[in-house]
C-alpha cells in the first residue's frame, strides 16, 4: 500500500484546532434572541433542550470571533463621529444584558447609542454585523427586514425589553470593508409576537411542528438537529434531555425527581436517574415504571431507558 503523504497547512490545522479545544461545550444556557426569528419552531426547542450540541470548525469559529472583534471598531467609529456609544451597562460595568419575563428568553446588546447625525436626540439600540459579499448585496438591495429577517427580529426584541423605539443596524462587508446603515423602528406587534413565539417554546413540553417532514427540505439540510428531526439519533443525556426537568420562574431549572433547583453546572451533569423526554425518542412508548420507561422501536425492537430490567 502506498504511504499517505503528511497532511500539509499543519500551522493552520492547528490555529483550527486550538480554536475547537478553547470553545464552550456547544450549549447555550438560555434561549438567544438572535436565533427567535427562525423559521422553524421546532429547531428553537432542541436548541433549548440541548437536543444537539452547536459544533463548529476552527474556521467558522475563527469568523465568529471575526464577526466580535469588528464591534469594537463599529463603536470607535460611531465615537469618531460624535456619538455617544454605551457599549457596557453602566449599572454593571458589564455587557447589556436583557431577558423576558421567563428569564429563559433574551440576548445581550451589542450597545445603545445617542446623537446619530439623524435623529440626535434619540436613543437607539444599535446591532452591528459582518456581511459577506453575497449577504451585504441583499441587504443593499432589499433591507434588514426582508434579507436578514432574523437580524430584524433580535432587533424587535431587543428594543422590546429595552424600552426603546428605535434601532440602528450598522453592517459592514467583510470583502470591501463598506458599511452599510438602517434605522429601525419598534414594532410594537412583532416584538410581542416574538415574545410569545420564545415564550411558548420555553414552556413547550411537547417538540413543536416540524417546518418540513422532507429531510432534504433545505432548511432540514442546514439544520444542526437533522440527525435527531429526521434520523432518529438519540440527543445526549443531560437536564436538558430529561422529563423530569422543567424551566421554572427567572430563568431558573427545576428537577421534579429530586425536587431541586439544577444550576447549569447540575444540567449539564445530569444524573444517573435520567430518563430521556419520550418525544426525543424516535419509538412508541410501551410501559414504564420507577425510573424506567420502555419503547417500541421502528425496527420492532423493544429498548428500555433508565434502570436495566
Ligand atoms: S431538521 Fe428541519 S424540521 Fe427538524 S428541527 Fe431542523 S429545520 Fe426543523
Ligand atoms: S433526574 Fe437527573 S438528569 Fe433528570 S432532571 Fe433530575 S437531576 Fe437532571
Amino acid at each position: 500500500m502506498v504511504a499517505l503523504p503528511p497532511p500539509s497547512d499543519l500551522t493552520v490545522a492547528a490555529i483550527y484546532a486550538a480554536y475547537e479545544a478553547d470553545s464552550a461545550d456547544g450549549y447555550r444556557a438560555h434561549l438567544g434572541a438572535s436565533g427567535i426569528g427562525g423559521g422553524c419552531d421546532r429547531a428553537i426547542w432542541y436548541g433549548f433542550r440541548w437536543a444537539s450540541r452547536a459544533r463548529h470548525t476552527g474556521r467558522l469559529l475563527r469568523l465568529l470571533e471575526t464577526g466580535n472583534l469588528a464591534e469594537a471598531r463599529f463603536v470607535a467609529d460611531l465615537r469618531r463621529i460624535g456619538v455617544t456609544v454605551l457599549d457596557l451597562d453602566p449599572a454593571t460595568g458589564r455587557q447589556w444584558t436583557l431577558r423576558d419575563a421567563t428569564g429563559h428568553f433574551g440576548g445581550s446588546m451589542d450597545a445603545v447609542a445617542i446623537g446619530l447625525p439623524e435623529a440626535p436626540k434619540t436613543w437607539h439600540v444599535c446591532e452591528f454585523k459582518t456581511h459577506s459579499e453575497k449577504s451585504f448585496l441583499a441587504l443593499q438591495k432589499d433591507g434588514v427586514v426582508a434579507s436578514k429577517p432574523t437580524h430584524w427580529a433580535q432587533m424587535q426584541v431587543y428594543m422590546h425589553l429595552a424600552g426603546l423605539d428605535r434601532a440602528f443596524y450598522l453592517a459592514v462587508n467583510k470583502n470591501t470593508d463598506e458599511l452599510y446603515q438602517e434605522r429601525v423602528r419598534a414594532d410594537t406587534e412583532a416584538g410581542l409576537r416574538l415574545l410569545a413565539k420564545a415564550e411558548r417554546i420555553v414552556r413547550a413540553v411537547h417538540p413543536p411542528a416540524r417546518i418540513s417532514d422532507d429531510p432534504t427540505w433545505w432548511q432540514c439540510r442546514f439544520c444542526d438537529h437533522h440527525a435527531i428531526c429526521h434520523e432518529g439519533l438519540l440527543p445526549e443525556r443531560h437536564c436538558r434531555s430529561c422529563l423530569h426537568s422543567t424551566p421554572i420562574t427567572d430563568g431558573t431549572w427545576h428537577c421534579a425527581r429530586h425536587t431541586c433547583l439544577l444550576s447549569l453546572d447540575d444540567q449539564r451533569r445530569g444524573c444517573a436517574a435520567h430518563l430521556l423526554i419520550p418525544d426525543l425518542v424516535p419509538g412508541t412508548q410501551t410501559d414504564a415504571g420507577e425510573d424506567w420507561v420502555s419503547y417500541r422501536m421502528p425496527d420492532g425492537a423493544e429498548w428500555r431507558d433508565g434502570v436495566p430490567a
